[in-house]
């Protein structure tokens, strides 16, 4: 799949796992493919979300795991779930909260 079709899907299960489950609440974030996770060391990394202070939040995904929408949308929502705790103030790691929220995930 050509690069630019491919991330106007990344932005378009977005868009809509924001409704489903977030009343659309989520600002954008930027999402980057990640080429070092699903290899080496990180070859079980789906994907991370990046808080550092002073710069814009970010999410990466694993290309090489990340192949189909299905993938792309559960570890996507893995990952909107961090910046959703993230972006109302709360601890964003895997915490009970965060746990109760990922339960909610249905398969697209
Ligand atoms: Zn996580």
């Amino acid at each position: 799949m050509p690069k630019h079709s491919q991330d106007e899907l990344i932005y378009e299960i977005y868009d809509k796992l924001n409704k489903q489950y977030f009343k659309g609440a989520l600002p954008y974030i930027r999402i980057l493919w990640c080429e070092t996770f699903g290899h080496g060391e990180f070859f079980k990394q789906f994907g991370d979300f990046q808080a550092i202070p002073g710069k814009r939040p970010i999410i990466r995904l694993s290309k090489q795991l990340c192949a189909e929408p299905k993938d792309i949308a559960r570890v996507l929502y893995h990952e909107m779930v961090h910046f959703w705790l993230y972006a109302n103030k709360k601890p964003w790691g895997h915490t009970k909260e965060f746990k109760e929220k990922l339960k909610e995930f249905k398969t697209i």
